[in-house]
């Protein structure tokens, strides 16, 4: 080999590698990484990549690692000492995570040793993890603790009560579990709009959350305005009772939005307790969740423990809502009819049609257990609407045979009244078995009026512009001021069975009896008695001025082929 070409060969050479170090070294100073570099046989260092931007300084010497220690928190000092060394422990490799003095950032270092031959290098890498960790104590939040309110989390109070219920088991204590349900909230998310809904709810979380106690007492959101806290009672100084007195008064109190409005709340609370009405802890939150239903049932603002025959109560339901569900898919009902009689006359002035439901197994559930339910669930609607053309179809054939017209009446359901297409659906089914508007009567409950008035008064007088009459069912139980009356478009008024029931007992049901009748006579309202059982009862309601006389009396609800047996005795 000749000279010069030895020397090109040394210049390539050298041009390669300076080439190569500066990739290495443009790629480390580009890096998010800070390096510390460090050859064991020595005590100089060296450090790169974003180590001067993460600690603002630089390392020269072993000894300036103190420096660097100043700004490492406390207590993570001496791990981040032991993995900065892992020679000291015939280790090649070490890790570990560490906070900054002002605990602002996270980070994690890698300390590599690498031997070749007799030398060894040290290289310690410094990650920023900061927004690692954020991501995920985010998580670790989010699986403990309810995002909207602050407070524990469903799965994370289960796995809490869980532990409660070990330990009461073993130390043989009492745990109760308080349901609590804010009472008309939706009134509240209604009129004031679901951002003030949202902020109450946090400020009663943040109160519940103010009501922990160690190991005593835990509390969590289950939804929207449920909550739920369970008490870990061992000496009795933790009680149910207490708690709810505390809670009824912050609630009475008020709450102050940060509109300035102040809103003031009750609950219904429902609680149960271990061991006797359960002992896992779904159990008894699912029967806390019964009593509460229970309570809300009951006029609200109130707190109810479990007993035994709520739940048997409630399985009842449960059983008639799902036999009630095939029933009204089936449209597996009948329809009765009850005679009403003009008080002067006796002659028939009409007929109430009751819905009849026999079940699957033969039995005969009363409309007073079905109704509710499927009015709670919605059923009431397709019932309903079996109800007014069963009736209708049958009011027609007697119509056509027997010649003869008379008022049909048809109880409704407030749901019923509530839907947009109400007024259709009842016109276009009294055209469709074309039976005369004037001959239907609806009967409608004032509870009806109340909730809704202006919508539900201009349905009620649509229908009345068609000739269809109206009529208010049980009068007296409901807000019952006759001067109140006056605004709502009916046509008739049914004074209610309570009132026929004491009426020839006791003076005060009297005179309220005999103010109504002559009133709503005054109004021009037609009057039907409900629930006439004897003869005194009849003749006292006559000589009152009642009009119209309804009760076992004079008959009971009838299938419709005694109505025919009626209809052609009346004929003769
Ligand atoms: P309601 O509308 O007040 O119906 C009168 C109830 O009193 C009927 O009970 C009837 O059988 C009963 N009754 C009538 N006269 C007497 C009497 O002299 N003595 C006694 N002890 N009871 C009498 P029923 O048929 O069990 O209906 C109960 C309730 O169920 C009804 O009260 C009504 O609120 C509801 N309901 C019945 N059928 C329907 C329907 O088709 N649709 C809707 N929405 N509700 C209905
Ligand atoms: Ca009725
Ligand atoms: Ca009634």
């Amino acid at each position: 080999m000749d000279n010069t070409f030895q020397l090109d060969l040394l210049k390539a050479q050298n041009e390669s590698l300076s080439r190569s170090e500066h990739i290495y070294r443009m790629v480390c100073e580009s890096s998010d990484y800070g390096f510390i570099y460090q050859s064991l046989d020595s005590d100089d260092l060296l450090t790169f990549g974003s180590f001067e931007n993460m600690f603002g300084m630089k390392l020269y010497r072993v000894k300036d690692l103190d420096v660097l220690l100043e700004k490492i928190h406390e207590e993570d000092r001496n791990t981040f000492l032991q993995n900065l060394y892992p020679e000291k422990n015939n280790e090649k490799y070490a890790t570990c995570e560490f906070r900054s003095a002002d605990e602002h950032t996270w980070y994690r270092i890698i300390t590599r040793i690498e031997t070749e031959g007799e030398s060894s290098d040290k290289i310690v890498t410094f990650m920023n993890i900061t927004k690692e960790k954020a991501t995920s104590s985010d998580l670790l939040y989010m699986a403990y603790y309810d995002t909207m309110t602050g407070i524990y989390n469903r799965n994370y109070f289960v796995s809490l009560l869980t532990e409660f219920l070990t330990r009461a088991d073993s130390e043989g204590c009492k745990v109760s579990i308080m349901m609590i349900d804010i009472d008309d909230f939706k009134k509240i998310n209604d009129v004031q709009g679901i951002i003030i809904g949202d902020e109450l709810l946090q400020q009663v979380g943040s109160y519940l959350k103010g009501t922990m106690v160690k190991d005593r007492i835990i509390c969590c959101h289950i939804n929207n305005d449920i909550f739920c806290v369970a008490i870990y009672d061992s000496t009795g100084t933790f009680t149910v009772d207490k708690y709810y007195r505390e809670l009824k008064k912050r609630f009475a109190d008020g709450f102050t939005m940060s509109t300035g409005l102040e809103i003031d709340l009750t609950a219904s609370v429902g609680v149960a307790e271990f061991p006797d009405a359960g002992n896992s802890a779904l159990d008894l939150i699912n029967c806390a969740d019964i009593v509460v239903y229970n309570c809300k049932k009951n006029g609200k603002n109130s707190l109810q423990y479990f007993e035994a025959p709520i739940l048997d109560d409630f399985l009842k339901n449960v059983d008639i809502e799902n036999k009630l569900k095939e029933a009204a898919f089936n449209n597996n009902f009948l329809m009765y009819f009850q005679p009403q009689y003009h008080a002067k006359t006796r002659k028939l002035r009409g007929v109430e049609s009751l819905i009849r439901w026999k079940d699957d197994d033969g039995n005969m559930i009363p409309p007073s257990v079905f109704i509710p339910i499927a009015e709670k669930n919605g059923l009431i609607v397709s019932i309903g609407k079996f109800v007014v053309s069963e009736s209708l179809r049958q009011y027609k054939k007697w119509c056509d045979y027997y010649d003869v017209h008379f008022k049909l009446s048809i109880n409704i359901s407030a749901l019923q009244y509530k839907r947009d297409d109400f007024v259709d659906t009842i016109m276009d089914l009294i055209v469709e078995h074309n039976v005369q508007p004037s001959d239907v009567e609806l009967e409608i409950t004032e509870s009806i009026l109340i909730d809704d008035f202006d919508s539900v008064t201009a349905k009620l007088t649509t229908l009345r512009n068609h000739g269809v009459s109206i009529s208010l069912d049980d009068f007296g139980t409901g807000y019952s001021s006759l001067s109140y009356l006056k605004k709502f478009p009916i046509d008739t008024l049914k004074v209610d069975k309570s009132f026929i029931d004491t009426i020839l007992d006791d003076a005060s049901t009297r005179i309220i009896t005999e103010s109504i009748l002559n009133m709503s006579h005054a109004m021009g309202f037609e009057t039907v008695a409900e629930g006439v059982e004897n003869e005194r009862q009849f003749n006292y309601l006559a000589c009152a001025g009642c009009d119209v006389i309804q009760g076992f009396y004079l008959g009971k609800p009838l299938p419709a082929e005694k109505v025919d047996e009626l209809l052609c005795h009346m004929k003769r």
